[in-house]
């Protein structure tokens, strides 16, 4: 039998639960990051027989604690390894608090095919029954596959394959805490095999106009997001809008507000913040002009992104335009 290569991937690890330890194993309590990528990789039966991997530590935080400032070297590293033809695929290990929001982001600025794959774990590693390994060995698998290439970035969690634009955390515990609430998950993985159930026709880093350079040097605008609920006041929108270039709106229903906060939303509009109208619900599309006028008042309409996602987007979006029908062709688009 010809001998086959093994696929390169470069693992590149940033901290969470998946490097997550314990003081004792009987106890919840543990430190997000504590582990190095060495560990989590020497935990993983098999990983040697599936590909040849090349680890680096790029973080080794909480991704609660996730910067900008992390994101920018992440993004530059993939980028270069995107640029390295000895490397297959990429895998970024990460907290599962924000890796939606990596993921997203990821998808906006990196305008490559190569298979990139993100996973993490509920479980810490020192945990019984820890779900890293499984997962990592997923993500690699993954990331070796061709079917992979020209996706975008994927999630990989619990045997499930996600489109960065699609993945949320919808429970903060157990193993199963990750879906594709509008459009479904992408695929499954059955041990080393990628099962695709559609293609992604979202558009992607490949097609847009945002990149890694337009980072460089730049202060990222501040966008903030205000949750809507019953009796909902103005006082904080307008303090926001003193200090925030973009605001979002993680309103009732449809993207709704109370009288008295939608009025303090348009005055923020009017005087030059951007303001988009996203749900809490998790799941749905925010459109126009439905029981909010959005031509009138200014504001831009989320789609089917999460108010968390949708901040990401105006944040990058800000750098380009700041004008409202500009951010809403953005919106539109991703
Ligand atoms: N707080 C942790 C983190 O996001 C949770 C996890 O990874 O599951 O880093």
């Amino acid at each position: 039998m010809p001998d086959r290569r093994l696929p390169v991937i470069a693992v590149l690890a940033t901290g969470g639960t998946i490097a997550g330890a314990q003081a004792d194993t009987a106890s919840h309590a543990y430190q997000a990051g504590a582990l190095g990528v060495e560990r989590l990789l020497d935990a993983v039966p098999g990983l040697a027989q599936l590909a040849e991997i090349q680890a680096e530590q790029v973080a080794s935080v909480g991704s609660q604690n996730m910067t900008y400032a992390v994101w920018a070297t992440l993004a530059q590293r993939i980028d270069s390894l995107c640029q390295d033809s000895s490397v297959d695929g990429i895998v970024v290990t990460h907290g599962t608090d924000t890796l939606e929001e990596t993921a997203y982001f990821l998808s906006l600025v990196i305008r490559h095919d190569k298979p990139l794959v993100l996973v993490g774990a509920m479980r810490p590693a020192t945990a019984p029954g820890a779900d890293g390994p499984a997962n990592l060995f997923h993500a690699v698998a993954l990331a070796g596959c061709e079917a992979a290439r020209g996706r975008g970035p994927l999630v990989v969690m619990n045997e499930d394959i996600h489109y960065a634009r699609e993945v949320q955390k919808v429970a903060c515990a157990g193993v199963n805490a990750f879906a594709s609430p509008n459009r479904g998950r992408a695929g499954m993985m059955r041990g080393t095999h990628a099962q695709f159930f559609s293609r992604n026709d979202t558009v992607y880093g490949t097609a847009s106009e945002f990149s890694i350079e337009m980072l460089n040097a730049v202060t990222w605008p501040r966008v903030d997001v205000v949750h809507a609920g019953v009796d909902m006041g103005s006082d904080l929108i307008d303090f926001l809008a003193t200090k925030a270039q973009g605001l979002v709106l993680a309103g009732v229903g449809d993207g709704n507000a109370t009288d008295i906060a939608m009025r303090a939303l348009q005055r923020a509009a009017a005087q030059g913040v951007a303001v988009v109208r996203a749900s809490r619900t998790g799941t749905g599309r925010v459109g126009r002009n439905v029981e909010v006028d959005d031509d009138a008042a200014g504001f831009i309409a989320a789609g089917e992104l999460s108010p968390q996602k949708a901040r990401i987007l105006l944040m990058l979006g800000l750098l380009v335009s700041a004008n409202p029908t500009e951010l809403q062709a953005f919106f539109d688009r991703y």
